[in-house]
């Protein structure tokens, strides 16, 4: 098969195999056709894993920081050097174009890795005196984290997860989606090939009982997980239990507004960048366009000219802008949203069907307008190319409609007035917000959401706080004075 990995996981520095568990096709979404086969982990497995990881972790730790960055940056070179290859199989694995996996997702991987290999050296504590005696602080590792990947970014997932925790000094076990599990595999590959020591960097397969059965494990100090709400309670109080860190990266319903005075052309790009990229299946989009009355006509002729306009098609080709969505469970959730948006009442402005594509999983770039707040597709996330645009009047009615949401992901305003940009922009219940732009998220910026959209922060300098814990160390100077 054109994608068959060496084997299912990767432990201890090298691929390993056990046909006992139950077996997962890969599927390639533009075809629906197998490509590859992994079987989910054992128990046995599991613990092979977790052991190792743990052995491996102490030795790590005690490496001088710059020598762990050296391998890390050592590992984003062999990553940027293999782009295409890893791009062609990120494309095979999740359906999304080249175009988008050749820029987008290993790269983006590389550069976290990039990113924390550099910054590892600088974590220091600090000296906190006390007239004689002081205290001071370390920055120490957690020790074993354990990484969970959702599907639509399954690289760059694994890589932003697994750079902080090894250049701060951990060991990771990573369990990628069981929808797209094979670009982890190739970063353990690449890990190794760097100079990685054999465990710091563990990959095992499986559906969401190995999820658990790696959250809740006494071994694990930590749990990073990319996923859904639903999913992130789960894994939040199962790590609860044993008082594990936690960082949950969740699902969102985030809103983009549009004030009359914005540059109606770069919105609408922004809003289909933000609905359309990696066929909708991006947690941070801006899935609820809320564009001022006035501009209104011109804002959706302008979006449905060009939404039309998109390229759909063979993920392979360099031409092509849109590809299919991850699997089918998730198409005929897209196509059941698109469904339920029509009878609520809302007005198809373009798209809504399956395209011309003969197989696969796609659906054309949709939009609709007349959206209400209290529709369906207005309140949950849709995960697909699908737009919804709601009308409002003024600065006050559109922050308060776009914070009335259990998410709190991103948010992002389009206006010429720079005291209004910063003042929505601040107003917005969100962990990411742009003002006039909007999904960028570079590494030097923490991401991450509130309310229910999760939990801690990666990238940036934020991310030391979430994958190293903080000890003080007094120092005596002086005669102990004892009262007795
Ligand atoms: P999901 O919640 O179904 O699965 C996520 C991962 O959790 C998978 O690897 C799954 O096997 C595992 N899992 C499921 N049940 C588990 C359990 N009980 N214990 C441990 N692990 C378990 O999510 P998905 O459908 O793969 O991904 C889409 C979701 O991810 C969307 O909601 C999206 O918004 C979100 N997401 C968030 C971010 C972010 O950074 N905030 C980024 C990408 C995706």
């Amino acid at each position: 098969m054109k994608a068959q990995p060496k084997a299912s996981h990767y432990i201890d520095g090298d691929y390993v195999e056990d046909r006992a568990g139950s077996k997962i096709d890969v599927i390639y979404p533009a075809t629906g056709g197998v490509i590859a086969q992994v079987h989910e982990a054992t128990p046995g497995i599991v613990e092979a894993a977790i052991a190792s990881a743990r052995r491996a972790q102490e030795d790590w730790a005690a490496l001088r920081p710059v020598e762990r960055g050296r391998i890390l940056s050592r590992a984003a070179h062999i990553i940027r050097e293999r782009g295409r290859e890893l791009a062609e199989l990120e494309t095979l694995d999740t359906g999304k174009p080249i175009q988008e996996t050749l820029v987008a997702d290993w790269p983006s991987g590389a550069e976290a890795i990039e990113y924390f290999a550099g910054l590892a050296p600088t974590v220091t504590g600090e000296t906190i005196p006390l007239g004689r005696d002081f205290v001071y602080t370390r920055r120490e590792p957690l020790g074993l984290c354990v990484g969970i990947g959702a599907w639509n970014y399954p690289s760059q997932i694994a890589c932003w997860k697994a750079a902080p925790a090894l250049a701060l000094g951990n060991a990771m076990v990573f369990k990628p989606s069981e929808v797209t599990p094979l670009g982890a595999l190739k970063l353990a590959e690449i890990l190794t090939e760097a100079g990685l020591p054999p465990g710091l960097f563990n990959v095992v397969q499986g559906r969401g009982g190995v999820g658990a059965r790696l959250v809740t494990d006494p071994r694990v100090a930590k749990v990073s997980l990319t996923g859904s709400v639903p999913t992130g309670q789960k894994v939040y109080a199962a790590a609860a239990e044993g008082i594990r860190h936690v960082t949950m990266e969740l699902g969102g319903k985030s809103p983009l507004i549009v004030f009359e005075d914005a540059s109606i052309e770069d919105a609408v790009g922004a809003a289909m960048l933000g609905n359309f990229y990696s066929a909708g299946q991006v947690c941070s989009n801006g899935t609820r366009v809320f564009v001022q009355r006035a501009i209104k006509h011109r804002f959706l002729d302008r979006l449905k000219a060009r939404a039309a306009a998109i390229r759909m098609g063979d993920p392979m080709d360099e031409a092509t802008q849109l590809g299919p969505l991850a699997s089918e469970a998730q198409l005929e959730k897209v196509m059941r949203y698109i469904a339920t948006a029509r009878s609520e009442g809302a007005r198809l402005v373009t798209g809504g069907g399956r395209g011309p594509m003969n197989s696969g999983f796609f659906v054309e770039p949709t939009v609709f307008a007349d959206v209400t707040d209290e529709m369906t597709i207005a309140r949950e996330e849709v995960f697909g190319p699908v737009m919804a645009v709601l009308d409002f009047d003024g600065e006050e009615e559109a922050v308060a409609r776009a914070n009335a949401t259990e998410f709190g992901l991103a948010g992002g305003v389009f206006t010429a007035d720079m005291a209004r940009a910063h003042r929505v922009a601040g107003a917005l219940q969100a962990g990411t917000t742009w003002i006039n732009a909007y999904n960028l998220t570079p590494v030097e910026a923490p991401f991450g959401g509130v309310k229910l959209s999760g939990v801690g922060r990666e990238n940036s300098r934020a991310a030391v706080e979430h994958y190293t814990q903080v000890k003080s160390v007094y120092v005596g100077m002086g005669p102990i004075e004892a009262p007795y």
